[in-house]
């Protein structure tokens, strides 16, 4: 996995997540395209002699991914409700719990794609490279692309902010802000940062704001996901099941993250074309290795990394830093020009002036997929300017909403529009979550819309064009005297500035 860095509370719990820990209790061929079929593997489950007595005092939980979820709940549901026969009541030992990691892995995936002209605009200039971005880029060359353009944000937001006013809200302006500064930073640390450090309180907080992102780009199944896990925890904290202090204090271990290796070490030493007995054996095999992994890693030869190393991170978050640079210089250069274009029926889109992209409100803040629009340099609520010089005190809130501080907080109780987005986007997701589980469906097309999308992504694909560049910054002993040069030059040319008005 490319996905991890560590700092030092995720060190600590390191141990907890050593792959030794783990057994492999069988390998064999499933399709797990349809619930009898996870209710086929979970029985292989109790039917571990070690397990069955286990299971009738205790329940195990089921760490997965979205067909791992909607599967097991739908069989724990119709078993429930006693609308199917033949489900054993073991699948009531189960506890499915959407696992963090695929919740991440799921959401870069999906910010990548949604803001792909970004991306490739960034791509494009970091690299030194005119050809285009894939439109499915490895998981690798977008964990990249991300964590470059938040190391250079937090590095110039200081100075960006220094010059934007405060209560900027140009649609522009808005567009980046939420991309670098919420977007982003929680695609990257959801699993990596929140969850591994094991630290609760932020990793829920985390679910809650992926689950707010996936609601606002439309994402099928992931936009209902993690309200399932959500609701498990809001039920068991009202009830006081002890679970969830299980939960809080070993939150590390209710990780998707062993399925994911394994599968990984499996993928590379099998081929496509091996019979599901080759895959079983090999799979054996990898799992009976992995505890002498650390004494064959003594004496292997270490290959050549291909990833970037400190040196070339650097230098490419410089080069991040100019081309943000550049980018917010122009957007300041067009300020108030960005405009709102009203498509057919309730479809609008929002043209961005410097950046010369169309956008629509997925790829905005919040308040731009609320029932009203923030406005240009407007109070949403009383809809005067919002810093008249009377020295009436103002605020832009995340979700792109400005309000003078009186009619946020006395006319609007401190509650903005966008609380109800979020509260029907709760409603219309869980009720449609519940109606899916607790029906029969036979039907191709149910099944199709459960699991299509959501299947995975190989994690270990081939770093092709990575190697190339950094092959070439490492023989060019100049880059980086070349690119500080260019960021005093984008520095200078952004403080000097000014907006054009037309
Ligand atoms: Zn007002
Ligand atoms: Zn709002």
């Amino acid at each position: 996995m490319t996905l991890h860095k560590f700092d030092d509370r995720i060190q600590e719990r390191r141990e907890e997540r050593k792959m030794k820990d783990t057994i492999l209790l069988d390998f064999f061929k499933l399709s797990l395209k349809e619930m009898d079929q996870y209710i086929d593997a979970l029985q292989h489950v109790c039917n571990v002699p070690l397990l069955t007595n286990y299971l009738n005092n205790y329940v195990i939980p089921v760490v997965a991914d979205w067909p791992g979820q909607v599967f097991t709940r739908q069989a724990i549901t119709l078993r429930l409700l006693n609308r199917k026969d033949n489900i054993p009541n073991s699948i009531l030992s189960f506890i499915p719990i959407i696992g963090v990691l695929h919740i991440q892995l799921n959401l870069l995936e999906s910010i990548i794609k949604i803001y792909w002209d970004f991306f490739n605009m960034e791509y494009q200039y970091v690299f030194s490279t005119s050809k285009a971005l894939s439109k499915t880029p490895s998981p690798y060359r977008t964990f990249v692309l991300l964590e470059l353009a938040r190391s250079a944000w937090k590095k110039i937001k200081p100075i960006v902010m220094g010059k934007f006013d405060k209560h900027c809200k140009d649609i522009e302006f808005l567009f980046l802000f939420e991309l670098l500064d919420n977007t982003v930073p929680v695609g990257l640390d959801i699993y990596s940062t929140l969850f591994r450090s094991g630290d609760w309180e932020s990793c829920i907080e985390g679910v809650f704001r992926a689950w707010s992102i996936f609601l606002q780009f439309e994402r099928r199944n992931y936009n209902k996901a993690p309200l399932a896990f959500l609701s498990d925890i809001f039920y068991w904290g009202q009830t006081n099941h002890p679970i969830l202090n299980i939960l809080k204090e070993h939150l590390v271990k209710f990780t998707d993250y062993p399925v994911e290796n394994m599968h990984s070490r499996i993928r590379r030493q099998t081929s496509p074309i091996d019979t599901p007995q080759h895959l079983s054996k090999t799979a054996k095999i990898v799992d009976a290795r992995k505890t002498i992994n650390s004494f064959e890693d003594i004496f292997a030869i270490q290959k050549k990394s291909t990833y970037a190393d400190k040196d070339h991170l650097a230098l490419l978050t410089k080069k991040a830093q100019v081309f943000l640079l550049e980018i917010f210089g122009n957007a300041y250069q067009r300020l108030g020009q960005s405009s709102i274009v009203k498509g057919p029926g309730e479809n609008i889109s929002f043209k961005l002036a410097s950046l010369n992209i169309t956008v629509d409100k997925k790829q905005m803040p919040l308040g731009f997929s609320s029932k009203h629009l923030p406005l240009y340099n407007k109070c949403d609520h009383c809809y005067e300017i919002l810093c008249n010089g009377t020295g009436k005190s103002s605020m832009v809130i995340a979700c792109g909403h400005g309000y003078h501080e009186s009619c946020f907080t006395i006319s609007l109780n401190g509650k903005c529009y966008c609380e109800n987005f979020l509260k029907l986007g709760i409603q219309i997701n869980v009720s449609s979550l519940v109606s899916r589980l607790s029906k029969l469906n036979k039907s191709k097309s149910n099944l199709k819309n459960m699991i299509e999308a959501d299947e995975d992504s190989p994690q270990d694909q081939q770093i092709v064009n990575e190697v190339d560049i950094l092959e070439v910054l490492r023989k060019d002993k100049q880059a980086l005297p070349r690119v500080e040069q260019a960021y005093s030059i984008a520095l200078e040319r952004f403080l000097n500035i000014n907006t054009t008005i037309i």
